[in-house]
């Protein structure tokens, strides 16, 4: 494939942009070379501005569920902005959105639109300590909740790709409100909160890491730091941005079976438009302002083409809930696939997968937290991401990410893919 348009971009790109991209991930600097500019997508299929066509496993990191450019939800788009862009007074169409989240998702009453996933959680966060009257808060190593300063320390994804899972410009105050615990070890939690008896406002964990490369929590920790948190007085927080309307309607609440105090959306929610939120029940929300004494605001929050696109795409979940099933299988297929051409050329190799997400990791031991993920062989990681992107497979530029499936993809493109690694897989080694 010839990347000479994409390449030129890109130095141009240079010369007025950080790195030239707005999200450092996007860069390739932990796989080598320059990164691809896209000029159009349709259903599974990127069209970079060179003319090649790539099959897409990356779906803007999420969000595109049914695929590029659905039509229900582009027209949606489309009909609202005749309409006007934004007002910053309220619309119908934010209640509208609002109803049908809660009427999908376990255990909320009320959701609050913001921009992004990062503001949703740092949102969530501070609603937390405004509820709980206390200041810490404990995460996990790997996790990613986005770019907010309580969150960067051990962070998963880009953070950790680029080697700042514990950013400069984060205070040592902001810091040491923020504990950290190993994802899949209760009694790491268990001493923090011993440590820190009536101090913690809240526990914040992606239910399924995507984040460290799709990992599953087991059924005693997950159960175990429902239980630790209720005696404790403590919130718990269930980044959803990845698995909300991924895994099922109601997320990872749902498919565990474990209710959370708080949880956070973004990615699906917007259906490609930047819409980020947060929901719990009525008790907590009613802390925020203007009901409450916790601020939070946003110029462009509950922007109305940002809701219409978040509600075609949650109308469309929510009619035809077998995507969610159906994906799965997909991606079941898809992991079988792959799991068995690395068998068949003696790679070692780990395949996480849940639901519509997946991760190969390259390396002999079970994936299970942050350490046995930063274990996976980055060299042969780079061959594989240059390897498949030669024959047209797009993946995530980084080891520590998930694979998101959507619905366009045809079991002629998971084939595709499977025979592609095929073709590379002897230059793995
Ligand atoms: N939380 C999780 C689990 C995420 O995966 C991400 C982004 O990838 C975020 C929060 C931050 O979301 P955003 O990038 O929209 O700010």
């Amino acid at each position: 494939m010839i990347y000479k348009r994409s390449s030129a971009l890109f130095a141009e790109a240079q010369r007025y942009i950080p790195g030239g991209v707005n999200s450092p991930v996007r860069a390739f600097k932990a796989v080598g070379g320059n990164p691809i500019f896209v000029k159009e997508a349709k259903g599974a299929y990127l069209y970079d501005e060179d003319g090649n066509k790539l099959i897409d496993y990356i779906a803007s990191w999420g969000p595109l569920i049914l695929g590029h450019a659905y039509e229900p939800v582009i027209n949606a788009v489309i009909e609202k902005a005749k309409k006007g862009t934004s007002f910053g007074m309220p619309t119908e169409i934010e209640t509208q959105l609002a109803e049908l989240a809660v009427s999908m998702v376990p255990n909320i009453d009320k959701i609050r639109f913001v921009n992004s996933g990062t503001e949703a959680c740092m949102s969530a966060v501070r609603l937390a300590r405004g509820f709980t009257g206390r200041d810490k808060i404990i995460k996990f190593a790997g996790c990613y909740h986005g770019h907010s300063d309580s969150f960067l320390i051990q962070a998963g994804s880009g953070a950790v790709t680029f080697g700042s899972p514990n950013s400069p410009g984060v205070t040592q105050g902001t810091a040491k409100d923020t504990l950290l615990a190993q994802y899949n070890n209760l009694e790491s939690v268990k001493a923090l909160t011993a440590a820190n008896k009536g101090g913690i406002a809240a526990v914040i964990i992606e239910p399924i890491a995507g984040n460290m490369g799709c990992i599953i929590p087991d059924e005693r920790f997950i159960k175990g730091l429902r239980e630790l948190c209720t005696q404790e007085g403590i919130l718990l927080i269930f980044d959803e941005v990845m698995t909300g309307f991924r895994l099922a309607k109601g997320g990872a609440q749902e498919v565990l079976g474990i209710d959370a105090d708080i949880v956070t959306f973004g990615k699906v929610i917007g259906g490609g438009l930047p819409v980020g939120a947060f929901a719990a029940r009525d008790e907590i929300m009613g802390h925020l302002a203007p009901d409450g004494p916790v601020y939070q605001a946003g110029t462009l929050s509950g922007n109305p083409l940002a809701m219409s696109a978040g509600l075609a795409m949650l109308t469309e979940l929510n009619n035809r809930p077998e995507i969610f099933s159906s994906l799965a299988d997909k991606t079941k297929y898809l992991g079988e696939g792959l799991a068995q051409v690395l068998k068949d050329n003696n790679i070692p190799f780990q395949m996480n997968r849940f639901g519509s997400m997946i991760s190969v990791h390259f390396t002999d031991e079970a994936v299970v937290d942050f350490e046995t993920s930063a274990k996976g062989n980055n060299n042969t990681f780079k061959k594989y991401f240059h390897g498949m992107l030669k024959e047209g497979v797009y993946l995530p530029p980084s080891a520590f990410e998930s694979y998101f499936l959507n619905d366009a993809l045809s079991y002629q493109d998971l084939d595709d893919t499977i025979a592609a690694l095929s073709n590379i897989a002897k230059d793995l080694k």
